[in-house]
């Protein structure tokens, strides 16, 4: 028996994201492609080469990507829509930007998920799983054909060799990918699977001939809840993949949660060795260890790749010393739970953080030092000091004065006997409010945020460098929310906004002020392609010490007499687009997340706000895998919301606003919310998103969205009274509001201005017909 140490994938992007900066400027027609290759190259050396320095016996290769190894995958087995232009062979990088971006180039807005750019047919993009990462969705047709454009895994196992590193090829299994991808026509991807296992087969068969002698294949689709064709899919697949090569050690590698009912068809595979994400299925190894054919190497993984805390070592290798216990023979691998892809690259480059919160973390470079310290722990039987030390690390956070704030905890404790409630149901609510605002029907308003223009930006950033003191950095944020309010009133809103100028983004802006939260300065992840988040990292018990907002929102509501909403990011997205705290249940961080945004909400209301909006965006992003797990997420989810929105006379109007594509199945949800008005992203679903308000009988008022965010194209009167009038045959005059999708920080000026007076001319026009 051996035990060795392996890594599943390292971020693509570079330290100081050079990826991002290669592709934009590649984009951008200011670099050539060799340049983009050789930043390329580079980075894939460099991370090969800093893996084998750590230490770690299997690094992978064909984890590197240019976008998205979703895509790549598309692209190696020529599912490649007919649109692009592509007629058989290697596929040109060209082409393979076109699918993500688009012919004409039109990125994709940050609403979190995705669509076609107008004018533009990128592929459509959605979450990998439960992660901040987006994928491109492959788009397949009954009469798919596959073919084997270029061996990618393959070409990278050799650059890796031409360096001396002997790498273990990444590959997304045949069956996940058809899972992730959406067939064109009303066929199912998954019929497609005799179709494409051929060319799976010449990859594998290819990758033995060259000297690989393991890959790993991912199939994280194992985790999540599969029809009965899909669980048969795995036999039918890996009985034919472990026949092409039958001296190459297949690794399927499943991660993101339990296998639970899918796990007796993977113990069945007959593969060479199975990963599995202990970090979030955990409870499962003992089962796993018992079970597992005799013959099976264990791939454990063990060290979190989704979060971004250093670990306790000790006890991690008193887990995998009772695996080893009683595996007897079998192989068994220290790894990380997934791909390193979803934690930023280094904690080492993070400066300004204090040390005492800095030896708290561990990025993708210190996960590799844990699971090499690990691996010569076993193997040499040394470093026994660091397994204490880590252990010490861990138990110096959980116990440090920093972390615990008595009185957060205090008020949890209360909040047993809060009411979650509003004073009076909504029919109560509705007339109250409909007599203190005397709105006209149809009223219009937008969702937040107005253009965050160069200039915005550019002064923010002067003021971060300390080359623009803060006076003059508010003088000009005054400026831009006094012309904000001026000519929201003079093309006509009925709802006003301040703009959120103040704003670099709509969690970061309240974490900075929130106790408990830390910011890091290059602690990106990617997102997609080219984008990278830096999310806020929940350390300790989150408290407000003072107003966030208030002092924004009164600034602007000086100037109007139309309501001007309070504007607020709800506890659920601050959460779910956060690294967060694993020393408790993520519901009891959302709850207090959720009383910090209540003090926020008692304050505006005190200050005279009569309509507070709390931004829901990223709501649905939580969801768990597994449908079983949706009622209790949603449960605290809510709960959480209602903390927030609750502690308001009747009379106060509480707004949310939520990007998704889908509501139907959460509706009970949304409608246990109870937010008052509730704006939405229906512009391009037009209006049939409605259907589940409609179904659902949701009596509350609504804002379909009637403009499509996205694209800079400016939508004409005529169209947004069509969306209006399709709207209206599903919602009753006194529920529905008129709005763009989502904010308008991502557009310009000469955009937003003619497409909101068109939207407020839009509104006036069907007045006339009520
Ligand atoms: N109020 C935010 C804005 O307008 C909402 C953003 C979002 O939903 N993504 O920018
Ligand atoms: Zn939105």
């Amino acid at each position: 028996m051996t035990i060795k140490t392996a890594n599943l994938g390292f971020p693509r992007i570079g330290r100081h994201r050079e990826l991002k900066f290669a592709l934009e400027s590649y984009w951008a027609g200011k670099t050539d492609r060799a340049a983009l290759l050789e930043t390329a190259r580079t980075l894939r050396a460099d991370h090969w080469r800093l893996q084998r320095e750590k230490g770690i016996d299997i690094i992978p290769s064909n984890d590197f990507s240019f976008y998205d190894h979703v895509l790549d995958t598309a692209v190696m087995v020529g599912a490649v829509p007919p649109v692009y232009g592509w007629r058989g062979g290697p596929v040109d990088l060209d082409v393979y930007f076109a699918m993500a971006r688009g012919s004409s180039g039109n990125g994709h807005a940050d609403c979190g998920h995705a669509h076609h750019a107008a004018g533009a047919a990128a592929l459509e993009m959605t979450k990998w799983f439960d992660t901040n990462y987006h994928y491109m969705v492959p788009e397949l047709k009954a009469d798919q054909r596959f073919e084997l454009t270029s061996n990618r895994p393959l070409e990278a196992f050799l650059e890796a060799k031409t360096l001396g590193i002997h790498t273990r090829p990444v590959i997304l299994g045949p069956v996940t990918f058809l899972t992730l991808s959406k067939a064109l026509d009303d066929s199912a991807p998954i019929d497609l699977l005799e179709r494409l296992l051929p060319v799976y087969v010449r990859i594998l068969s290819e990758l033995a001939d060259a000297g690989v002698d393991s890959v790993q294949v991912d199939e994280p689709a194992l985790v999540l809840d599969l029809s009965d064709k899909e669980r048969q899919a795995f036999a039918l697949a890996y009985k034919a993949l472990a026949k092409a090569a039958p001296n190459l050690k297949l690794v399927l590698a499943t991660y993101f949660g339990p296998l639970g009912d899918n796990l007796d068809i993977a113990l069945q595979l007959p593969v060479a060795g199975l990963h599995f994400d202990l970090v979030r299925g955990g409870s499962t190894l003992e089962d796993i260890v018992r079970r597992a054919p005799a013959h099976l190497a264990l791939s454990l993984g063990i060290i979190d790749g989704r979060n971004i805390w250093r670990s306790d070592l000790q006890a991690i290798a008193s887990r995998i010393a009772a695996v080893v216990a009683l595996r007897g023979e079998a192989d068994v691998v220290i790894a990380p739970s997934c791909s390193l892809l979803h934690v930023p690259i280094d904690i080492e480059l993070e400066t300004a953080l204090d040390d005492e919160l800095r030896c708290w973390l561990a990025f993708a470079t210190q996960k590799l030092d844990e699971i090499a310290l690990l691996g010569r722990h076993f193997t040499a039987g040394d470093d026994a000091s660091s397994l204490t030390a880590s252990q010490q690390t861990m138990h110096a956070r959980l116990t440090s004065v920093r972390v615990h704030d008595p009185l957060v905890q205090g008020r949890l404790h209360e909040l047993r006997g809060i009411e979650q409630r509003r004073q009076s149901p909504f029919s109560a609510r509705q007339p109250i409010q409909h007599r203190r605002f005397k709105l006209p029907a149809l009223p219009t308003t937008t969702i937040g945020s107005f253009p965050q223009t160069a200039e915005v930006r550019k002064a923010r950033s002067m003021h971060d460098k300390g080359e623009l003191s803060y006076v003059d950095y508010e003088a000009f944020l005054e400026k831009e929310t006094a012309a904000a309010i001026r000519w929201q009133e003079e093309i006509g809103l009925d709802v006003l906004v301040h703009g959120e100028f103040e704003r670099n983004d709509m969690v970061q802006y309240f974490g900075e002020q929130l106790s408990g939260f830390a910011f890091t300065k290059l602690g990106w992840v990617q997102s997609y392609g080219s984008r990278c988040v830096r999310p806020p990292i929940i350390y300790g018990d989150v408290a407000r010490p003072n107003p966030m907002t208030v002092r924004w929102w009164k600034y602007a509501q000086s100037m109007t007499d139309r309501p001007l909403k309070g504007m607020l990011t709800g506890p659920v997205t601050i959460l779910n687009w956060s690294f967060v705290r694993d020393d408790l249940p993520r519901e009891t961080v959302c709850r207090q997340i959720a009383l910090a945004i209540r003090d926020e909400v008692h304050d505006l209301e005190e200050a005279g706000a009569a309509m507070i909006q709390i931004d829901e965006a990223a709501l649905r992003e939580g969801l768990p895998l597994r449908r079983a797990d949706w009622a209790h997420y949603l449960a605290w989810a809510v709960e959480c919301f209602r903390i927030s929105s609750s502690d308001v006379s009747d009379e106060t109007q509480i707004h949310t606003h939520m990007c998704y594509s889908q509501f139907n199945d959460i509706m009970e949800a949304i409608a246990a919310m109870d937010a008052d008005v509730i704006s939405i992203e229906t512009s391009r679903s037009r209006m049939e998103l409605l259907d589940a308000f409609v179904e659902r009988d949701y009596p509350n008022e609504i804002g379909p969205g009637v403009y499509d965010i996205h694209s800079p194209r400016i939508p004409s009167i005529e169209e947004m009274g069509t969306l209006l009038s399709l709207a209206r045959e599903r919602l009753t005059d006194g529920q529905l509001w008129v709005n763009p999708d989502c904010g308008l920080k991502t557009r310009k000026w000469d955009e937003v201005k003619p497409a909101l007076a068109n939207m407020v001319a839009a509104a006036a026009k069907l007045r006339l017909e009520l």
